[in-house]
């Protein structure tokens, strides 16, 4: 059975913990090396990520993580966990430490400048044809991909979607795949499934 690691040093870890079981997958928090190195897969939950990047650092898991990502280990980001997934960040703090390994332009905050919370139901490639319904909780977008980068959703256009509409919220490249939006939340399993089924197919 896989072993997916949680990310478990901010967040909503109990949430990701759940949806990984329910995916079938053996799911463990990590908190320290030692414990990262027991797992075929990581979630990056949501939080702040300039803090969960300091944290990273103090914990001594920035290198090793940033080491595993970059040898092929599978990883998935969710809202803050997307933006240290991203190779750049847009509106970040100057302290704030990237892991990287998902060629995108990711902007913090981007809903917030004008709402804090915003939600959608998404169209998402390879969940299946029911749209997914997105909570985003001061969530940043992918301002850009390259080229290698799969994009699964976009915010739909709609009027009320805003500066919104359009912007690429969901992507893939490779074993990295990042939401901007927080599937832990909704009880729909299918991102998560889709994650343990890349963590198997990588095993
Ligand atoms: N705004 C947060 C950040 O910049 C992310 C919010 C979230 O993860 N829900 O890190």
């Amino acid at each position: 059975m896989s072993v997916v690691g949680v990310l478990a040093l901010q967040g909503d870890v109990r949430e990701h913990l759940v949806a990984l079981a329910e995916a079938d997958a053996l799911a463990r928090p990590i908190r320290r090396p030692e414990e990262l190195a027991e797992v075929d897969g990581v979630v990056l939950p949501g939080g702040e990520s300039t803090t969960i990047s300091r944290l990273l650092h103090t914990f001594e898991l920035l290198e090793p993580l940033r080491a595993r990502i970059a040898e092929g280990m599978p990883a998935y980001g969710s809202c803050a966990g997307m933006i240290l997934l991203a190779d750049q960040v847009l509106d970040g703090r100057p302290d704030q430490h990237q892991l990287g390994g998902l060629d995108i332009v990711v902007r913090r905050n981007a809903f917030g400048r004008q709402v804090d919370s915003f939600e959608s139901d998404l169209d998402f490639t390879g969940v299946g044809d029911e749209p997914v319904h997105a909570v985003f909780i001061r969530a940043p977008w992918v301002e850009s991909a390259g080229s290698d980068v799969e994009v699964l959703a976009r915010v739909p256009e709609s009027e009320d979607a805003g500066e919104a509409a359009g912007r690429i919220v969901a992507v893939r490249q490779g074993h990295v795949l990042a939401t901007s939006f927080h599937p832990e939340l909704t009880g729909d399993g299918r991102v998560h499934r889709l994650f343990v089924d890349m963590v198997r197919a990588a095993g």
